[in-house]
C-alpha cells in the first residue's frame, strides 16, 4: 500500500491505523531479520499514537519511518554509530518530525544508515548490515539504506532519510522506490544531526510520487530554528501533479551519459526519455560542463564542513566516554578513537587538512569557487530547459562486501546526485525499469529529475509522467 491508498482505505473503514501497526510490526518481525533495515522500533509509543489518531488530518494515522539521524523525542537516534549507540536518546522533536506529528502521522522505527551518514551502501553501519530487498546478497544503496530497504520490502510504507550527496535517491534508486532530497533551506533541518551543512537535506523515500508530494507538503516550510530555512510560500504540491509534460522542455547533459555507465542502465533512462518524448516533452541535449569536478568539489567541502560538525562528539557534549582515561585529552583521545568507525575518521582527518591554515584557500576556498561554476551550469541550463533528465547511479546495486580497497572507487557512484546537493537544486530518483548485472537477473535502475531551486512542482510533475514508463 501507498500512503495515499491506506489513507483511502481509513476513510473507507476498511482498516485503522493500529491494524497497519500491528501488521508492519509482524512485517518487520518475520522478514526484517535478513533485511536489516530496522535499528529499532517502538511498539508501545506508535500503538498509543495510532489509538489517538485523527484520520481527518493530512497524514492522520500513517506510519513513517525515521533514518536514525533525525532526532525524536524519547528515541534512539544513533545515526548508525557506536559513539551513539546507548549514549543518547533524542531529547527532542526535530521540526520534520513535530510537523509530521502535527499533520497526523506516526513515526514508527528507526532507519540504519551509513555512520553519520558517511557511505553510499549502509556498510559504513557501525550496527548492522542492510541487505537489498531485490537481491540479499547486494548492498541497499546509501546512506539512508534502511530507509530505502524497508520502503522497498513493505516493512515500511513510507520513510523519512537524509540526503547530502545522494544519500535518498542513490538508495532509492538501488531499491525501486521514489527518493526526493527538496531544495537546500525548503525543509528546516533543526533537529537533523548535522553531516555537511551547507548540503544537508531531509526528504522522502516512498513507493510514489504522489506519497513524496505528501510527506513534501507536511514537512516544508519556514522555521526559525534552521537559519539557513528559506522563508517562502509552500505551493501545494499536489496541484497540477498529474498535468503532464506536453509542451515541457527537457534537458539531457551529455556529461551525465558518458563513459562507465552500465548499458542496461543507460537504456532504461533513455527508454524513459524516450516515453517522456511521446507524452509531448521537447527533448533538448546540454552540456554541464563543470560535472566532471563535482565529486573532487564535493569531497573537500563535505569532509570540511563534517570534521567541524562532528567535533561535538566528544566523550563529554556527547557520546561514549572513555572508560580509564589518563587526563582531559586522553577523554577527547580515547572517546573518539573508539567512538568513531574508519570512515568518520578518515573524513575527519581529510576536512581538517583541507582547513588547515596553509591549505585553506588551495583546497577550501578553491572548491567554494567551483561550486560557484557547478551553480553556475545549472542556472544557464535553466534558462533554456524546464527540468533535466539524468541517470541517479552509474550502475545497479553491487554485490555486499565488493566495494573496492580504494575509497575514492565508492566515491565516484555519486557522480551524478552530488552536483544537486552542491548547487542547492531539488532532485529525484522515481524507478524506470530492471537491468541483469553482474550475475543478477533484474536489478532495478532509477532516473534522475533535476529542476531549479525551488521548481519541487515541476519536479514532482515530470516524475509523476515518468512513474511506470
Ligand atoms: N555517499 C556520499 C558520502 O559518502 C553522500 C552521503 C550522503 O548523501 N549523506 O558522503
Amino acid at each position: 500500500m501507498t500512503l495515499t491508498t491506506l489513507r483511502q482505505s481509513y476513510q473507507n473503514g476498511e482498516t485503522t491505523p493500529a491494524k497497519v501497526i500491528e501488521s508492519l510490526a509482524a512485517g518487520i518481525a518475520e522478514r526484517d531479520g535478513s533485511t536489516g533495515a530496522y535499528l529499532s522500533h517502538d511498539l508501545e509509543r506508535a500503538l498509543k499514537a495510532a489509538e489517538e489518531a485523527d484520520l481527518s488530518k493530512p497524514l492522520g494515522g500513517l506510519p513513517i519511518a525515521i533514518k536514525d539521524n533525525i532526532n525524536t523525542l524519547g528515541q534512539p537516534c544513533t545515526c548508525g554509530s557506536k559513539f551513539l549507540e546507548t549514549a543518547y536518546t533524542a531529547p527532542y522533536d526535530a521540526t520534520v518530525i513535530r510537523k509530521l506529528k502535527e499533520a497526523g502521522a506516526i513515526p514508527f522505527g528507526r532507519m540504519n544508515m551509513d555512520e553519520f551518514a558517511m557511505g553510499s551502501a549502509t556498510e559504513n553501519s557501525a550496527l548492522q548490515l542492510t541487505r537489498n530487498p531485490h537481491d540479499p546478497d547486494r548492498i541497499a544503496g546509501g546512506s539512508s539504506g534502511g530507509s530505502a530497504a524497508a520502503v522497498a520490502d513493505g516493512t515500511a510504507i513510507a520513510a523519512l532519510g537524509s540526503d547530502t550527496g545522494g544519500s535518498i535517491r542513490q538508495p532509492a534508486s538501488h531499491c525501486g522506490v521514489v527518493g526526493l532530497k527538496p531544495t537546500y533551506g525548503r525543509v528546516s533541518r533543526y533537529g537533523l544531526v548535522a553531516f555537511a551543512s551547507s548540503l544537508d537535506q531531509i526528504g522522502p523515500l516512498t513507493r510514489s510520487v504522489d506519497d513524496a508530494a505528501l510527506i513534501l507538503q507536511a514537512t516544508a516550510g519556514h522555521d526559525p530554528r534552521d537559519t539557513t530555512s528559506l522563508n517562502v510560500p509552500v505551493p501545494d504540491f499536489s496541484a497540477g501533479i498529474n498535468d503532464g509534460v506536453e509542451g515541457m522542455k527537457l534537458g539531457i547533459p551529455a556529461e551525465y551519459f558518458g563513459e562507465g555507465i552500465h548499458p542496461g542502465v543507460r537504456d532504461n533512462v533513455e527508454k524513459a526519455i524516450k516515453s517522456l518524448e511521446a507524452k509531448g516533452a521537447t527533448i533538448i541535449p546540454i552540456s554541464l560542463p563543470y560535472t566532471s569536478y563535482a565529486v573532487a568539489t564535493y569531497y573537500v567541502i563535505a569532509p570540511a564542513e563534517a570534521s567541524s560538525n562532528l567535533s561535538r562528539f566528544d566523550g563529554i557534549r556527547y557520546g561514549n566516554r572513555a572508560a580509564n582515561p589518563a587526563d582531559i585529552i586522553d577523554v577527547y583521545h580515547q572517546s573518539r578513537e573508539n567512538g568513531f568507525g574508519p570512515e568518520v575518521k578518515r573524513r575527519i582527518i581529510l576536512g581538517t587538512y583541507v582547513l588547515s591554515s596553509g591549505y585553506y584557500d588551495a583546497f577550501y576556498t578553491r572548491a567554494q569557487k567551483v561550486r560557484q561554476l557547478i551553480t553556475r551550469d545549472f542556472k544557464r541550463a535553466f534558462e533554456t530547459v524546464d527540468a533535466i533528465i539524468s541517470p541517479v547511479t552509474p550502475t545497479p546495486a553491487r554485490k555486499i562486501g565488493s566495494c573496492p580497497d580504494d575509497p575514492l572507487q565508492d566515491y565516484l557512484s555519486d557522480v551524478f546526485t552530488i552536483a544537486a546537493n552542491l548547487s542547492g537544486i531539488p532532485a529525484i530518483s522515481v524507478p524506470c525499469g530492471t537491468t541483469s548485472f553482474d550475475g543478477a537477473a533484474a536489478l532495478p535502475v532509477g532516473i534522475q529529475i533535476l529542476a531549479p531551486h525551488l521548481g519541487e512542482q515541476t519536479l514532482l510533475r515530470v516524475a509523476k509522467a515518468a512513474e511506470h514508463i
